[in-house]
């Protein structure tokens, strides 16, 4: 295991080579107290085109290797990811504010879509169609689809990152990966210990910098890249959809949501709790999957709020490296004015806060709970990104149906009941990719993540994540007489 100083790097991973591209650096600043934690050279938009080649050229003798030798290798990956869990998270940490906790799992989490995948890998199967005639017969075979350019937030940064790599690499891509200019760590980091699980030179690529918009523009117009895999908002999922016109890309997009949790009148009110104070609270309500929407049957609002309030006052804030802290900073100040604003806005519409409501300093929002909140609200519409959980009361399971699916996001939704019928029938109404029933926490590499409507589309882990790497190729042999 190395120490996390040894983890630091500076520079942009371009063909099995540190490069720093120009001279200019850009600062990662610790979101906990707005420290240094490291200088980095801006590259990005000055190598992306040397990163695109080079996976370009790698890219031949890379899906040229039998899925076991690539399996190996990531399997190598795997395991140099597992050894550094710790230095890996106190970077992670150190550059997004994540509880260390938090951190460790996401490290485990990050690689297990490296260790899923290089099984994937063997298993890529094609498939055998009785032929349309006598005399011919019918295959279907999986090809990789080429050069992949991966862009990435910074609430996961290493776990986004490899739930792409993974299928991407198991099938025989090879991938330009562009990094948030919030997060670079984590990833040179992470390709760093590729390097050392002995990938050739070019399968992997890492551009650092903070021209996201040009680097993102070369990526999508480039004919050389064959798809883009991205994680992100909804308006730059768009922009990048648009960008990808000119060269008909394909698209993965793992976008915005808006995740309803809804509490039914029949449900173990202290599960539910449990469930919502983890799946709000995670990394201070910044996923993609956190709780955005508390629904709840107005025979149990009462009993509900009062165990929730009081759960939520248990959290621990602070640094994440300190001992015991479960909930950490917010990534920057914009988040932060982003959720004030939240928060003055609800009020004005007969909101009442009844915990947090506020900043604790620059770099912490509150734990927040708001009562009697309404649709009109605009944390009902938007994804809130931050600590606040808005409470919602509802009379009929139709109504709440209706409420859980008047939003444009469509990514994760969960549920509490103890009804069979019930279960089936919202799961079945809900318009999104992921239903949680009594369970608050629901992402596994082996599962397929995904969303529907202004969320995006494709599905990252589970053997459905394949699919979204590979090209089928139909062959038909004729004049078998
Ligand atoms: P978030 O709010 O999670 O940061 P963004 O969609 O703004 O979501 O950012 C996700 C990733 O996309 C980040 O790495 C960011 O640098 C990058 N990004 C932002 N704008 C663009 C763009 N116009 N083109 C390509 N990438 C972009």
């Amino acid at each position: 295991m190395k120490n996390f100083k040894e983890l630091i790097f500076d520079q942009s991973y371009i063909n099995g080579q540190w490069v720093a591209g120009g001279t200019d650096k850009f600062k990662v600043m610790n979101p906990a107290d707005g420290t240094l934690v490291s200088t980095v050279y801006d590259g990005d938009t000055l190598l992306v085109n040397d990163a695109i080649d080079s996976a370009h050229q790698a890219l031949g003798a890379w899906k040229a290797l039998s899925a076991k030798e690539r399996s190996t290798i990531m399997y190598r990956w795997y395991e140099l990811l597992i050894k550094n869990k710790e230095p890996l998270a106190i970077l992670m940490t150190l550059e997004c504010g994540k509880p260390l906790s938090e951190s460790r799992g996401e490290v485990e989490y990050g690689a297990s879509f490296i260790q899923w995948f290089a099984e994937e890998a063997k298993r890529a199967d094609g498939d055998i169609i009785p032929g349309f005639t006598a005399d011919r017969r019918v295959m279907v075979i999986k090809q990789p689809i080429g050069v992949v350019g991966v862009i990435t937030p910074w609430n996961f940064p290493l776990a986004m990152i490899t739930r792409k790599l993974g299928p991407a690499l198991a099938v025989g891509c090879t991938v330009v990966v562009r990094p948030s200019e919030e997060t670079p760590l984590s990833a040179l980091a992470m390709v760093a210990l590729a390097d050392q699980a002995g990938f050739p030179a070019g399968v992997i690529n890492v551009v650092v910098g903070t021209h996201a918009a040009e680097t993102g523009k070369i990526l999508c117009e480039s004919p050389l890249v064959s798809k883009i895999s991205f994680t992100g908002s909804t308006r730059v999922g768009q922009i990048l959809t648009n960008q990808s016109v000119s060269t008909l890309k394909k698209l993965s997009l793992e976008l915005g949501g808006n995740a309803p949790f809804i509490v039914f009148e029949d449900a173990d009110i202290d599960a539910a709790v449990k469930g919502a104070v983890a799946g709000k609270f995670r990394f201070s309500g910044q996923t993609c999957v956190c709780v955005n929407r508390i629904l709840i049957h107005e025979k149990i609002y009462d009993t509900f709020v009062e165990r929730f309030v009081q759960a939520v006052s248990e959290l621990k804030v602070g640094n994440g490296l300190d001992v015991g802290v479960n909930f950490g900073p917010l990534i920057n100040k914009k988040a932060i004015e982003r959720n004030e604003k939240f928060v003055a806005d609800a009020l004005s519409k007969g909101g009442k806060v009844l915990l947090g409501g506020k900043k604790q300093n620059e770099y912490f929002f509150l734990p927040t709970v708001i009562g009697d909140a309404t649709a009109d609200m605009e944390f009902a519409k938007e994804e809130i990104f931050g600590p606040i959980a808005p409470l919602f009361k509802f009379k009929t399971d139709e109504e709440a149906i209706q409420m859980a699916n008047d939003t444009i996001y469509g990514l994760a939704s969960y549920f509490y009941t103890n009804d069979l019928t019930r279960s089936w029938k919202v799961s079945e109404a809900l318009e999104y990719g992921i239903v949680g029933i009594n369970e608050g926490i629901i992402s596994s590499e082996s599962v397929p993540f995904g969303g529907v409507k202004y969320s995006g589309s494709g599905r990252e882990g589970s053997h459905y994540g394949i699919d979204d790497y590979v090209e089928l190729k139909y062959i038909c042999v004729g004049n078998i007489k």
